[in-house]
C-alpha cells in the first residue's frame, strides 16, 4: 500500500480540494521534503480563479495539468533522498527554485534556466507537485540551495518571492544617479524598494494604492511615496526631478494603469522593467517608447541566478522581511487563507501543513 499524505489539490477553477494524495518517494536523484510552509503566489490565486494563462482557452493551450498540487513557495525539511544524491543529508534544510528545468533546451544549456521552453513552474505540473501539501518532491533538474538553520519559516518562504523582485532590480542596472520607482507594494514590491535602495541610487520612490503599504515602502526604504488614487504619480515624479522625470520605472503591480503611468513618469531615455503580471491585455502609446522618449523596456521572469544572493542578504539583515508575511494558515485552512491574500493588510500569505 503506497503512503498518503494530505495535500490541497487543483482539480479545476474554483475547485480546490484538501484531500489525501498518494506521499512521494524519491527515486534515482531525486529529494523529498517534508514541508515546512509554503507561500501563496499571486499565480496560486489565479490558477484558482480559472487565470487564461493558466487554464488557456482549450485543452491544447492549457499551462497546468491538473489534477496537481499548487504552491512554488515552499521550503521543507530532507526525508528522503534518492539513490545517486550526496550533497544534501537527511534534516537538511532546503528550498528549491520555482522552476524546474529540462537541462536540454536552448536556454538551459547556454545557462539560462529560468527561460526553459519546457516551463515546469512547481503547482502546475504533475510531476512538479507543489508545496501546498506535506511532502514535496525536488526532482533531479531543480535547483536547490541550504536554507541557514536559523532562517525563521517567514524568512524562508520569503526566498522564492524576493528572488524574483531581486532579479527584476538587477534587469534595471541602477546607477547612482538613478531616480528609481518601484510600482506596486506587495511583498515583492517593497522587497524591491529594500534592494533598489542597496545600490544606492539617488532616491528610491515607492507607488502604491494602499496607505499601509507606503508606510512598508518607507519602513523597506523608500525616500518617497505616492498613492496614484491621491495625486498624479507621473506629475509628482517630474516636480521631484527638475521637470525630467525617472531613469527606472519597475513595474510590479500587475495594473494595466501602471504601464501608461510609468511610460508617463520616465525622462527621455529612461528604462521601464516589466515584472508584474497582468490579468488582461494591456493599451498603452507605443509612440512614446520610440518616436517620444526612446526609452528601454525590459522584461522580468522569475529570479535567475539570485537565490544564494538574497539567501546571504538575509542572513545578514541586509534584505529585511520583518512584515512581509501578514498572515499564517494551516494547510487546511486554505479557504481561508486564499481569502485572506485580498484582505487590504495583506502583504504574503502563507500556510503550514
Ligand atoms: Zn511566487
Ligand atoms: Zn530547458
Amino acid at each position: 500500500m503506497a503512503e498518503k499524505m494530505k495535500a490541497l489539490v487543483s482539480y479545476a477553477p474554483y475547485d480546490n480540494r484538501y484531500e489525501e494524495y498518494q506521499k512521494p518517494r524519491a527515486e534515482k536523484g531525486e529529494i523529498v521534503l517534508k514541508v515546512k510552509g509554503c507561500g501563496i503566489c499571486a499565480g496560486d490565486i489565479k490558477a484558482y480563479h480559472g487565470g487564461i494563462r493558466i487554464w488557456g482557452t482549450s485543452e491544447e493551450n492549457r499551462y497546468i495539468e491538473a489534477p496537481c498540487i499548487g504552491g512554488h513557495e515552499f521550503f521543507g525539511e530532507v526525508v528522503e533522498l534518492g539513490e545517486g544524491v550526496e550533497d544534501y543529508a537527511v534534516g537538511d534544510v532546503l528550498v528549491a527554485e520555482q522552476i524546474v528545468p529540462c537541462g536540454e533546451c536552448k536556454f538551459c544549456k547556454s545557462g539560462a534556466y529560468w527561460m526553459c521552453t519546457r516551463s515546469a513552474v512547481f503547482g502546475f505540473k504533475q510531476y512538479a507537485n507543489g508545496g501546498f501539501a506535506e511532502y514535496v518532491k525536488l526532482d533531479k533538474n531543480c535547483l536547490i540551495h541550504k536554507v541557514p538553520k536559523e532562517f525563521t519559516a517567514e524568512q524562508a518562504v520569503l526566498i522564492e518571492p524576493i528572488a524574483c523582485g531581486m532579479h527584476a532590480v538587477e534587469q534595471a542596472q541602477i546607477q547612482h544617479s538613478d531616480v528609481v520607482v518601484i510600482a506596486g507594494l506587495g511583498a515583492i514590491g517593497t522587497s524591491m524598494v529594500n534592494i533598489a535602495s542597496l545600490a544606492l541610487p539617488k532616491m528610491v520612490i515607492g507607488i502604491d494604492v494602499k496607505e499601509n503599504r507606503l508606510e512598508m515602502g518607507k519602513k523597506f526604504g523608500a525616500d518617497v511615496v505616492l498613492n496614484p488614487a491621491k495625486c498624479d504619480v507621473a506629475e509628482e515624479i517630474r516636480s521631484l526631478t527638475d521637470g525630467l522625470g525617472c531613469d527606472v520605472y519597475i513595474e510590479a503591480s500587475g495594473s494595466p494603469r501602471s504601464v501608461t503611468q510609468g511610460m508617463d513618469a520616465l525622462r527621455n531615455l529612461g528604462r521601464y522593467v516589466q515584472m508584474g503580471v497582468f490579468a488582461q491585455e494591456v493599451t498603452a502609446d507605443w509612440n512614446t517608447i520610440g518616436d517620444g522618449k526612446e526609452l528601454t523596456i525590459i522584461g522580468s521572469h522569475l529570479s535567475a541566478l539570485t537565490y544564494d544572493s538574497v539567501i546571504q542578504g538575509i542572513a545578514s539583515g541586509k534584505i529585511k522581511t520583518e512584515g512581509l508575511i501578514s498572515h499564517k494558515f494551516k494547510l487546511s485552512d486554505w479557504e481561508e487563507a486564499f481569502k485572506a491574500t485580498e484582505l487590504p493588510d495583506a502583504m504574503k500569505v502563507m500556510m503550514e501543513p
